[in-house]
């Protein structure tokens, strides 16, 4: 499925990589993906790519990917 749409990437700016303050991580398994692109289209910081990956330099571990999954296939786990 080929996905189109109008968004920004994360740059670095006044809040430098917010992923440096992050306490949860989102972490997708793919095997449980059902490729719905609701993480994609719900991240408020643009970190999820069209291929579904993660930029975890940006990511602020806000939870709303995984909040927004309907096959519960992002976990929030704890930074160490
Ligand atoms: S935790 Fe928040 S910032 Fe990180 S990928 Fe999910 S929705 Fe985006
Ligand atoms: S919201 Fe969940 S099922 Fe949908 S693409 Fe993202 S990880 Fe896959």
């Amino acid at each position: 499925m080929k996905v189109k749409m109008a968004i920004s990437y994360p740059t670095v700016g006044a809040s430098g990589r917010t992923g440096d303050w992050r306490v949860f991580r989102p972490v997708i398994n793919q095997k449980l993906c059902i490729h719905c692109y609701n993480c994609y289209v719900f991240c408020p910081e643009g970190t999820i790519s069209p291929e579904l990956g993660v930029d975890y330099e940006y990511c602020k571990g806000c939870g709303i990917c995984a909040n927004e999954c309907p096959s519960k296939a992002i976990r929030m786990v704890k930074e160490e």
